[in-house]
């Protein structure tokens, strides 16, 4: 994975900031939200964050581990900043609802991604597009 910190999409990571309430740059890098994730997601939340906050937005949205998270909202209760990756995640899902993008689609939805998806990941994510 090559990022590049000179290509910074600060513009669409304030709007986010703004759309879920989250100032991004709190996080610490701590790393507590990833510990206690049971969708092991890769990138992990706190990865998630760290694209976001080296300015790597493209990086974040697309990152398919975000269609995993359940929003349980575990990382957001176990965080030290009051910085919410649940929320952070669910702003970059809301992101592909905008355009319409529907990546949780039965029909193309990969027999390796739906077996090691949670269910409630797939169910959650179906309920944004049905
Ligand atoms: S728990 Fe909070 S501060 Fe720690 S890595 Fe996760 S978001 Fe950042
Ligand atoms: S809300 Fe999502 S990212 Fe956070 S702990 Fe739950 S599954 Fe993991």
């Amino acid at each position: 994975m090559l990022i590049n910190p000179v290509e910074k999409d600060q513009k669409h990571i304030s709007d986010l900031e703004l759309a879920t309430g989250e100032t991004i740059s709190d996080c610490y890098q701590c790393g507590k939200c990833t510990a206690g994730c049971p969708a092991s997601m890769d990138p992990a939340p706190s990865v998630l964050i760290q694209f976001l906050k080296l300015g790597q937005f493209e990086l974040a949205k697309n990152a398919e581990s975000i269609w995993s998270c359940m929003a349980c909202l575990t990382c957001s209760e176990r965080c030290p900043k009051n910085v919410s990756p649940a929320a952070i995640i669910e702003g970059l899902k809301n992101l592909h609802l905008r355009d319409m993008d529907p990546r949780v689609n039965l029909e193309t939805m990969s027999r390796d991604l739906l077996a090691h998806s949670p269910q409630m990941a797939i169910i959650s994510g179906f309920r944004k597009f049905i």
